[in-house]
């Protein structure tokens, strides 16, 4: 049987290379445009470029099932699930529930602005194209992380996750990871943020919860010059507490952050447009499982 960090170093390993075959596919129909008419040329190959993001959204969130239970069974633990992930939930829709042809032309606009303020074509390119990477593997990772979670919700005996890093890593995801999180607590993160889930249970979750001043003694000094800046490693290394010197909120969110995003999407549910996302139905359950569970069943999540 495969060990604990096995499953979940494949699961994650995986993950990423699909995020970035996912966002090299993209850069190759970027570099299509045509520098002439950016607007236009973008245009006409998004439906192209949309597809090839929701497919892999789809191929990220359809494996969280699996990942689920073999994590559990790692750990020693076996429970039946409410439900099933149903993965084109999650497709074709950005994480935070917008839409998801408007943010993938985004990286065209942001081209475009560049030029505007005097930039050379080269810079103006590669603006969007940094623009378009961040996008496709945010998403991408995001489908993941929002099937891990719609499948621990869906075993009410799991009682939360805890949160995995992924090396190499950045400074604000290292004092995060190793900790104990609820079912629905959101999964903080920033853009190509690639932390995961594991899924457990308190009393197991023991063996997993690391110190995140441990792991910053296990990483080599100039790891550690790099995650933490040269200054604050050096701070670190003297006995600064690692919560003082790193910025932990710095571009760190959950997919659903602002009251105003949830007061939108709300409207828009009711005229019968997007669904509720994930998160979203975590913040409205109140912490109550069942209900948890019927909204996802309810917003097409869940089967
Ligand atoms: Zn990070």
């Amino acid at each position: 049987m495969a060990t604990l960090e096995q499953v979940t170093e494949a699961h994650a390993r995986r993950q990423k290379q699909l995020a970035k075959r996912t966002a090299e596919d993209l850069h190759r129909l970027w570099r299509l445009i045509d520098p002439s008419r950016i607007g236009e040329s973008w245009r006409l190959m998004l439906p192209q470029a949309l597809g090839l993001l929701a497919t892999s959204q789809a191929r990220a969130a359809a494996s969280a099932g699996i990942y689920v239970d073999d994590a559990l069974e790692a750990q020693g633990l076996h429970f039946e699930p409410e439900g099933r992930v149903i993965s084109t939930s999650l497709a074709g829709i950005a994480s935070d529930g917008r839409n998801l042809t408007s943010l993938m032309f985004e990286p065209a606009i942001q081209t475009l602005s560049a030029l505007k303020q005097g930039q050379p074509y080269s810079r103006a390119n590669a603006v969007g194209l940094l623009s378009l990477d961040k996008i496709s593997r945010t998403q991408v990772a995001d489908a993941g992380r929002g099937g891990e979670s719609i499948a621990i919700t869906a075993r009410p005996q799991v009682q939360g996750y805890v949160r995995m890093l992924s090396l190499p890593s950045c400074s604000r995801c290292v004092i995060l990871a190793g900790k104990f999180f609820r079912w629905n607590a959101g999964f903080r993160r920033h853009p190509r943020c690639d932390c995961r889930h594991i899924p457990s249970r308190e009393n197991v979750a023991g063996d997993l919860l690391t110190d995140p001043k441990k792991a910053f003694d296990e990483m080599p000094a100039a790891e550690q010059d790099r995650v933490f800046t040269k200054a604050g490693a050096t701070a670190i290394r003297e006995g600064a507490d690692m919560n003082q010197v790193v910025n932990a909120r710095r571009g760190m969110e959950t997919a659903v952050v602002f009251g105003q995003k949830v007061k939108i999407t709300k409207t828009n549910a009711r005229r019968g447009r997007p669904r509720l996302m994930p998160e979203q139905i975590l913040i409205e359950a109140k912490g109550n499982r069942v209900e948890a569970i019927r909204l996802m069943r309810l917003h097409g999540y869940l089967n």
